[in-house]
């Protein structure tokens, strides 16, 4: 890994703009060939060896982005007109897979209806396989010697409230579902994790770490890009910030990994967006692209509090989740700890219950509050915008509080004065940090920023590859996607080299 400061050969094949689930997983694929010089760039710090991983980002029981995390980037975001906040989104090697829960779940297969015919699921299906060993089924769906483990928690290491919640959801009627990592999966059952004896086994040291020594695959931490630079449409480099300065890497191939929010960011820096709103800020414009920070979407998940009945443990480095409840458009969450637990410093500390919409009809959308590339966009969610999303997380919120209320479950919590009134579903709303979408893969260049192969619309030598390409947010987490569309576009990309 390059030290930070200016380098004497700044050039590459391929520059990848962004360390995180999916530049890992692209940077690891690209390097493979030897005669491709691969260059990655991050943001935040770099480690070389997982020995050298502090404490927090290995171990699979916390998520360290509470408000003094330095492994994240903080948004200030409008969940809805009336509920702002911050989300979080990881700055380290490894990206926001570096702080994650460890929940890794596959997208269903009607969620490739709204992706490009190339993406059906028989077209996506080898690429999940290839990313993951599952220790648990193998078969024609599933991997066993791809480079991130796959797992689910065995009965006996279940938490209570995970032993509850199971006994009453399938006593309520819903199947058992053992493995979610199968097409058609619905109702209870373990949750695949990417975990390994407790540690987070995520992109970067599945795919990067192991690769570092490659002679063509040079990290560079500690930069961050500020632009992307072109000459007429065709892209010639990038501008970097490092603690020495700025600087400018040459480069005729550079693929954006920066993540769902930075990515559109960096575009209309860069003068890639809609035109009237770069126009607005002063930025010349390269391509007029209206869909770049548009329609994002996201998952809104509504807590429902509660507080246990008898004292409760939690073994060290237990995941945040080991059971999920799936229905067609809801996720049902027990977590194994409070968030003040789970996120250090968050302060959030009643234990709950997450009801989360999977496919919600909300969008939300990232803008430029100026062309300072310090100040971070806006970004609004609409969260609960559509009278639908409003209605399904309601009949979602009773079900889920009849369920609190029963068996095995009221033995063991009290939940704490649910109802479902507008109010009250608004003060208990929070999202999922799922934020996908908002710079969608199509053909249409008014709805959509890249083309199935990834490329940017209008210009050349650029492309995109992250939970911002996805046509709509999966049912299911991001994250499995997010690696398995990074595998999948490292055999796609047609590169100059
Ligand atoms: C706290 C948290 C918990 C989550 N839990 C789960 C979960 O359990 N299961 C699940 O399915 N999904 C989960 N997600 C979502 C999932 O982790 C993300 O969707 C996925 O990791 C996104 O991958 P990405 O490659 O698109 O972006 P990221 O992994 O966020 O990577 C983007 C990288 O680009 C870098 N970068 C950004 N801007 C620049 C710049 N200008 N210059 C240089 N570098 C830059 C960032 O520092 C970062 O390393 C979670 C997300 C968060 C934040």
């Amino acid at each position: 890994m390059e030290p930070d400061g200016p380098h004497s050969d700044e050039s590459a094949d391929v520059v990848v703009v962004g360390a995180g689930s999916c530049g890992s997983v692209l940077a690891g694929r690209l390097s493979e060939d030897p005669n491709r010089r691969v260059l990655l760039v991050e943001s935040g710090p770099g480690h070389r060896i997982p020995s050298e991983y502090p404490p927090e980002l290995v171990d699979a029981g916390v998520l360290p982005v509470g408000p003094d995390s330095r492994w994240v980037w903080p948004y200030p975001v409008n969940l809805t007109s009336e509920r702002s906040g911050w989300i979080a989104r990881g700055r380290v090697l490894g990206g926001s897979g570096a702080v994650n829960g460890g929940y890794f779940v596959r997208a269903q297969v009607d969620d490739f209806e709204h992706w490009p015919a190339s993406w059906s699921f028989d077209d996506v299906l080898p690429s999940y396989r290839s990313i993951e060993s599952d220790a648990d089924f193998s078969g024609p769906w599933h991997g066993t010697d791809g480079p991130i483990p796959v797992h689910r928690e065995p009965r006996d290491r279940w938490h209570p409230v995970t032993t509850a919640f199971a006994e009453v959801a399938l006593a309520a009627g819903h199947p058992e579902d053992r493995d979610k990592n199968a097409p058609g999966s619905h109702g209870v059952g373990p949750v695949p994790l990417n975990i390994r004896n407790g540690v987070r086994v995520g992109p970067a040291s599945a795919y990067l770490l192991p690769n570092l020594g490659r002679p063509n695959l040079t990290v560079r931490s500690g930069a961050t890009v500020t632009r992307v630079l072109f000459d007429g449409t065709r892209v010639t480099g990038l501008d970097i910030v490092t603690d020495s300065g700025r600087h400018t890497i040459r480069a005729s191939t550079v693929v954006l990994t920066a993540g769902a929010v930075a990515t559109p960011h960096l575009l209309m820096l860069s003068g890639v967006g809609d035109a009237r709103h770069l126009r607005g800020l002063g930025i010349e414009v390269v391509a007029d692209l209206p869909a770049v920070g548009s329609d994002f979407s996201d998952h809104p998940e509504v807590v429902l509090p509660y507080r246990y009945r008898r004292p409760v443990s939690r073994t060290s480095r237990m995941p945040a989740l080991q059971v999920t409840l799936n229905t067609d458009d809801i996720e049902m969450r027990p977590y194994t700890a409070s968030f003040g637990d789970l996120v250090p410093g968050s302060g959030i500390g009643r234990p709950c219950l997450g009801v989360v919409l999977m496919k919600p009809h909300s969008r939300g959308e990232i803008r430029l509050v100026s062309a300072d590339p310090g100040d971070p966009p806006s970004v609004s969610y609409r969260y609960l915008e559509s009278a639908d999303d409003r209605d399904v997380l309601r009949s979602a919120v009773t079900h889920a509080a009849d369920l609190m209320r029963t068996g095995a479950m009221s033995d063991l919590v009290d939940p704490d004065g649910v109802d479902t009134s507008d109010e009250w579903l608004s003060e208990h709303l929070g999202t999922s940090l799922h934020l996908s979408g908002s710079c969608r893969m199509g053909s249409d260049t008014a709805t959509s920023v890249v083309d199935d192969r990834c490329r940017v619309h209008g210009v050349d030598g650029l492309f995109i590859v992250d939970t911002s390409i996805f046509p709509a947010i999966p049912s299911r987490g991001p994250h499995a996607t997010a690696v398995m569309v990074a595998e999948r576009a490292s055999t796609l990309l047609q590169l100059s080299s």
